[in-house]
């Protein structure tokens, strides 16, 4: 996993902009990054999510247009269940979230939240509705706590400990030289994949939105603090519209729904029992996955 700082001074304007505005980092990338053509319409309207069903609707998506990424893609997630998207690598799995989040517009068809096409309202209502662990964290050069407070500048102290104690990141900020106080970054500490990954679950158990996305969120912990870590995201996602992108299946297993994608189109969906029944290909991983472990 890369690691990635931003020097926070030397963004200076993006970043008092955003802090004011925004809440979540991802917005941060998202202006930094963004093809220029993704601009809100004028007079926009923000985002209501009254119960969060999501659905796709035959979305044809490429980065380049002489490659397809997805194509005539359907996908239905009804308001508060959990849906895991699995597949083989780049399959176009993380590509999902990323649309979703609107980090690029589709080339044709619709992705709509509550009925409204998520290209039709203003980009911060949509981006706040969403709170993402994305695959790979990005941590800014200050504080461990100022980076976990990021999910949500509105936070009390007491809701920063408890995200901090649901994201079992106590002892790590208790063995620090200066605990929460301690920089992170290029001339400070060296953050490792998994706790860059429960940092960023932190954020989101912060954030409190009503849909949440988690890709292969905890794909650099050990089996061991993964187990202790989906049961705070389960926690956190009953009741909400939740997708989940996953690499070991075992995460899985309790989805209401599950997408097998294939070369930006869908393979193969059902739950784990019946997608075990259909003896295909989630069945085929499954079984490779039993036999690794
Ligand atoms: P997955 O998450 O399932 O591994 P991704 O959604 O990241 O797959 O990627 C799907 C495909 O899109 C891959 O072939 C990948 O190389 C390509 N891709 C991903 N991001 C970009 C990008 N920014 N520009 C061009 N191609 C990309
Ligand atoms: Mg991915």
């Amino acid at each position: 996993m890369i690691q990635l700082f931003i020097p926070l001074n030397f963004l200076g304007f993006v970043y008092r902009e955003i802090r004011r505005s925004l809440t979540d980092i991802e917005n941060m990338l998202a202006l930094l990054k963004r093809d220029a053509k993704i601009v809100d319409l004028e007079n926009a309207p923000a985002l209501k999510v009254t119960k969060g069903d999501i659905d796709w609707k035959q979305v044809n998506f490429a980065y380049n247009s002489d490659r397809p990424i997805l194509q005539n893609l359907d996908l239905v997630i009804r308001a508060g269940t959990k849906v895991a998207i699995v597949g083989s690598s780049g399959a176009g799995k993380s590509t999902v979230a990323r649309l979703l989040y609107r980090f690029y517009d589709i080339n044709s068809g619709a992705i709509e939240i509550d009925g409204q096409n998520i290209q039709q309202v203003t980009q911060e209502s949509l981006r706040k509705a969403i709170a993402i662990v994305p695959q790979d964290t990005v941590l800014f050069n200050t504080s461990i706590r100022e980076n976990i407070a990021y999910g949500n500048p509105q936070a009390s102290d007491e809701d920063i400990n408890r995200a901090i104690r649901m994201a079992h990141l106590e002892n790590f900020i208790a063995s620090l030289p200066e605990g929460d106080k301690t920089l992170v970054g290029e001339r400070g500490l060296k953050v490792s994949g998994g706790e860059k990954q429960r940092i960023a679950i932190a954020r989101v158990l912060l954030k409190n939105s009503p849909i949440l996305i988690f890709d292969e969120a905890t794909s650099a912990l050990d089996s061991h603090s993964e187990a202790a870590i989906v049961d705070a995201m389960r926690e956190v996602a009953a009741g909400r519209t939740t997708l989940v992108i996953a690499h070991r299946l075992s995460t899985v297993v309790d989805a209401d729904k599950i997408i097998v994608l294939d070369n930006g189109t869908v393979a193969e969906q059902g739950t784990h029992l019946e997608l075990l029944g259909q003896q295909g290909r989630y069945a085929q991983m499954w079984a490779m996955q039993l036999q690794e472990e």
